[in-house]
């Protein structure tokens, strides 16, 4: 077993503290690793290394930056069997999904290097005596904060963009992932990155995270997490005045209208609730179906679901592994035996072995059980018939989230109701709920988040906007 040292100002250390902590392979339930446990002490070290290499980095031309950052992406593709091991036997990712991550990730990095060299500002010809324009430059240093659900691209979204608008960043993985927050300080080592550009600190979020918001030289800060850690880490900023973005969770409906090709919307839907064990914020929990196909389709969905193979995440026949810990599996069955106990009928699922919890599917879910509205963030989805598009719009957006939504039909009409109706961050028609792309605004409206991750939406995040005038001829002036 291996222990792992934080990285900061380009060295790797210890704690200040000396102190370390478990990280736990979710499968197995062995500790997978010990990790440097990071304290307020760490926090300013990191915070003090990111502040010193900003002015240089910042200076950097955009090119140079890039073509660290190609380097790094590089050097992520050549070692992918590493960055795997470590998303499977740390975060529970089965095969699929790790090397989905990883692919992703490649392309984010390649694209936020693109980017970086592509940072414009407008001219305004507004008044012949001068020369009006905006200019954009780095907000200086950015704490990232990221889950532990898909802990390698979440982090990249920040990282990356950081360093290709010329940030220095500070990374703070979750503790259930700390390792591969860890491996993305070593990717960026290798790549060649400046010491102190990019530094990871790992350990409790609550008192890490308090202490590198708090801190003055923190500018900017990007958290992916629940909704309440958003909320907390919101209030912190706001009372600093820093800005922030916020991508946090979601309770995703996926619509079904009565003329969708079954099979394929039953797949849709398999995919987009159970992969990765439901442990995603797009993940599909409502998955909402116009009442003449509703036996039809729910009868599909029950057969697909309890055939999906569950177990060993390193194989790569499994579709469904470990939850990520006993707490993720005392919620998700909390959950699950709430709603049955209030009435709702199990078509599948519902028992767990360890961490490995049945894929399940319910129907007959009430208002008044925990799973309508809360987020669940496990392999549980639930079937709510509708008599049509309006009544699947009603309950679509009753919800205090506002992340992913997915609809299925082949009538446009219907389906632009629902795509300018549905309140989310992003809709996607004859698809699921599960999408990403580099160059897209990733993000969510409601209780799921504040700003957008990815392409262009993320140098805006990541940069401040300078109004900048030059006057060509001297201003008239009263005096
Ligand atoms: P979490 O909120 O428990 O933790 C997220 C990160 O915040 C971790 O690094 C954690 O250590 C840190 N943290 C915890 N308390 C903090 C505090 N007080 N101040 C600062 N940082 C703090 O979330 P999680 O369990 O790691 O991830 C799952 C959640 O993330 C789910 O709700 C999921 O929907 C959400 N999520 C959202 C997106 C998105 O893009 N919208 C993507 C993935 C996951």
């Amino acid at each position: 077993m291996k222990t792992y040292q934080m990285f900061i100002g380009g060295q790797w250390v210890d704690a200040a503290s000396g102190a370390t902590f478990d990280d736990l392979n979710p499968y197995t339930g062995e500790v997978y690793s010990k990790v440097a446990k990071g304290d307020a002490q760490d926090a300013d070290r990191a915070m003090a290394a990111a502040f010193g290499a900003r002015k240089e980095w910042a200076a950097t031309p955009a090119i140079a930056r890039a073509q660290i950052l190609n380097k790094a992406a590089q050097i992520l593709e050549t070692s992918r069997q590493e960055f795997a091991d470590v998303l499977i036997h740390e975060g529970g990712g089965t095969v699929g999904k790790v090397m989905f991550e990883i692919s992703q990730t490649v392309d984010l990095i390649e694209t936020a290097a693109a980017d970086g060299k592509r940072i414009l500002g407008e001219t305004f010809n507004n008044d012949p005596t001068k020369l009006s324009m905006t200019i954009r430059r780095p907000r200086g240093t950015v704490v990232a904060i990221s889950p532990w659900n898909f802990p390698l691209v979440l982090s990249i979204y920040k990282v990356a963009y950081g360093l290709a608008t010329g940030n220095t960043v500070v990374l703070k993985p979750a503790s259930e992932s700390p390792v591969i927050g860890l491996k993305i300080g070593e990717l960026f080592e290798r790549a060649g990155l400046p010491a102190g550009v990019l530094n990871v600190v790992t350990g409790p979020g609550s008192v890490l995270g308090d202490a590198l918001i708090d801190d003055d030289r923190c500018s900017f800060v990007a958290i992916t997490g629940e909704t309440l850690t958003g909320r907390q880490v919101a209030q912190r900023a706001a009372a600093k005045l820093k800005p922030y973005t916020l991508e946090l969770g979601g309770k995703n409906p996926l619509i079904v209208l009565a003329d969708a090709d079954i099979e394929y919307a039953v797949k849709s839907t398999a995919f987009s609730a159970y992969l990765h064990q439901g442990e995603i914020c797009m993940s599909a929990d409502r998955i909402i179906v116009e009442e003449p196909i509703v036996e039809a389709f729910s009868e599909a969905l029950t057969g697909l679901v309890s055939h999906l193979p569950v177990g060993d995440p390193s194989l790569p026949t499994t579709f469904i592994g470990p939850v990520i810990s006993d707490n993720q599996v005392k919620k998700i069955d909390g959950h699950i035996k709430d709603a049955v106990a209030k009435g709702a009928r199990l078509l599948t699922g519902g028992t767990y072995e360890g961490r490995l919890y049945q894929p399940t599917l319910l129907a007959n879910i009430t208002p008044d059980m925990k799973i309508y509205y809360e987020e669940t963030f496990g392999p549980v989805a639930s079937i709510i018939p509708v008599k049509d598009e309006k009544e699947a719009l009603e309950v679509a957006n009753d919800t205090t989230y506002g992340l992913s939504a997915g609809v299925i039909t082949r009538d446009l009409e219907k389906a632009l109701f629902l795509g300018e109706g549905l309140q989310a961050g992003m809709v996607h028609v004859n698809d699921g709920t599960i999408d990403a792309d580099a160059c897209c605004p990733f993000g969510g409206c409601k209780g799921s988040g504040i700003g957008r991750e990815g392409g262009r939406y993320s140098v805006e995040e990541m940069t401040e906007v300078k109004w900048l005038t030059i006057q060509k001829t001297k201003r008239l002036l009263p005096f």
